[in-house]
């Protein structure tokens, strides 16, 4: 007779039979000997894999089906990951390479008592490149003592730690809840469909940034995507896109290839009444949870309209930067220009620094000046800074000017890129206006003006 199970086990007997093919997948990668096989068996309730003490034992990439809360995913254990060696290393290591590629989630397992070693922040190098969201875990937290341990791991780039021990069980039901979380959301019968909207931004893995164009109807988005691509006279090519019908657009420019997102309506030069509608508010809104930055389109013979005001409001909060456009620009006189300048201004503040550009797409003025700023744009947006600069500006900051009530930043940390996320231990919980004072110490410090910033605070007590 079978052992009881652990609560994570719902699918133990179905264990035994090979995954059923379409269920997503979760790769768990991380060096040997930091526990991925105790992982293993924890999530599926069972002892299978051979677990030793001896670094390196569990060879053999497993596929096994597991679930949580009624979600069903195949787990892969890679088996490990030695970023050099032996020739038996290297079969393991490209097997990682191969769950990698083809996961949906990817664990990173780190043991939280060493710490981050060499291997590991290698393999987070890699990983931070990957398409699929990933998640830290910190094992070998068995207990609160050890919690303090997770810190050191905010340094591999890939988000907050999940401490867990998997020998005992300790944290693996809410990392479950994190990775079920992380999961593209169950597609009926189209296996096309991109990645859930809750993950991190979508990074090609042949390193194309991704552009969305977005904007009210009839305000030039397509004159001006046309003038793009008859401009960069490159290799443009169409790709399936990342939601549900939709086809994006690859171009090749100097500063590297563009993948111009949602694209099937802008590619035909006169357009049904449908063909207008397809760019409806909705739609545009899509193309931004899956772009790294967005060109916001604005007829400024209109003036900035409300309409303008929600789509810009809704980029920002996809936390994708973005680059204004202020078309037509050929149409207005000097009054008129003064105009929709001072309206951007005032109707706009919120997209903070955000570059804004005058053009006219139809006669290509001031559409060289696009790229360029994108480049820069990408650039702030993808921009990671070490941690030792962060807490020296951050220290910086709070001798020229400490916070009140004896609140203190204790340790701060760029825990993301894409946009770039810092995280603030703190004593006490700090001021909003202080935070704003950190936020702007750390945007002029690191040239991060054309992007968004997002602070998290965590209080350590
Ligand atoms: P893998 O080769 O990376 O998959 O690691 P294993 O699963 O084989 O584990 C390596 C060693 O670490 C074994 O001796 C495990 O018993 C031990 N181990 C795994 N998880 C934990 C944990 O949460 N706490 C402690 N203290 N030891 C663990
Ligand atoms: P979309 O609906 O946002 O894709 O807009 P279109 O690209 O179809 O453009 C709508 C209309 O605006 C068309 O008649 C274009 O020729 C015109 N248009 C686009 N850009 C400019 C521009 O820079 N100046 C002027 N005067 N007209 C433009």
């Amino acid at each position: 007779a079978r052992k009881p199970q652990s609560p994570a086990a719902a699918a133990a007997a179905r264990a035994e039979v090979p995954p059923r093919p379409g269920l997503p997948v979760v790769a768990i990668v991380g060096r040997p000997n930091v526990g991925k096989s105790t992982l293993v068996n924890r999530i599926i309730g069972r002892r299978e894999a051979i677990v030793e003490e001896r670094p390196g034992v569990t060879r053999d990439r497993k596929e096994v089906e597991a679930e949580w809360n009624g979600r069903a995913f195949t787990l892969v254990d890679t088996g490990g990951w030695l970023a050099r060696g032996s020739e038996l290393d290297e079969k393991v290591s490209r097997q990682s390479e191969q769950a990698i590629a083809s996961a949906d989630a990817i664990l990173l397992v780190v043991d939280a008592t060493t710490g981050a070693t060499e291997d590991d922040d290698r393999v987070a190098r890699i990983l931070r490149g990957a398409t699929a969201p990933v998640l830290v875990v910190a094992n070998k937290v068995d207990g609160e003592s050890r919690e303090h341990l997770v810190w050191d791991l905010l340094r591999l780039g890939l988000g907050d730690p999940h401490p867990v021990s998997a020998l005992h069980g300790r944290g693996t039901g809410d990392l479950l809840d994190a990775v079920v979380d992380a999961l593209p959301d169950e597609v009926d019968d189209a296996p096309g469909d991109g990645p859930g909207t809750d993950g991190p931004p979508v990074a090609d893995a042949d390193g194309a940034v991704a552009v969305a164009i977005v904007g009210r109807p009839n305000v030039g988005k397509s004159t001006l995507f046309n003038r793009l691509i008859g401009e960069e006279r490159a290799v443009v090519h169409d790709l399936a896109g990342t939601t549900r019908d939709s086809v994006d657009t690859v171009v090749e420019t100097d500063a590297g290839p563009l993948r111009f997102v949602d694209t099937a309506g802008m590619r035909r030069r006169a357009r049904t009444s449908e063909g207008a509608e397809y760019y409806s508010l909705v739609r545009a809104l899509q193309s931004v949870d899956t772009a790294d930055v967005a060109l916001l389109v604005i007829d400024a013979t209109e003036g900035i309209t409300h309409q303008d005001q929600r789509l810009a409001e809704r980029v920002d909060a996809a936390g994708c930067p973005v680059v204004l456009l202020l078309n037509k620009w050929e149409r207005l006189d000097a009054e008129a220009r003064k105009h929709v300048t001072d309206d951007v201004a005032r109707r706009l503040a919120f997209v903070g620094e955000a570059p804004v550009l005058k053009i006219s797409a139809l006669t290509g003025k001031g559409v060289d000046r696009l790229l360029p700023t994108l480049a820069g744009t990408i650039s702030q947006y993808r921009r990671r800074v070490p941690t030792r600069r962060v807490n020296e500006v951050i220290g910086a900051a709070q001798a020229a000017q400490p916070a009140p009530h004896g609140a203190r930043v204790l340790y701060a940390t760029q825990g993301a890129t894409d946009p770039p996320t810092f995280t603030l231990f703190t004593n006490k919980d700090l001021a909003p206006t202080y935070l704003r004072y950190l936020e702007r110490t750390l945007r002029d410090a690191f040239d991060l003006h054309q992007t968004a910033v997002k602070i998290r605070v965590r209080r350590r007590s």
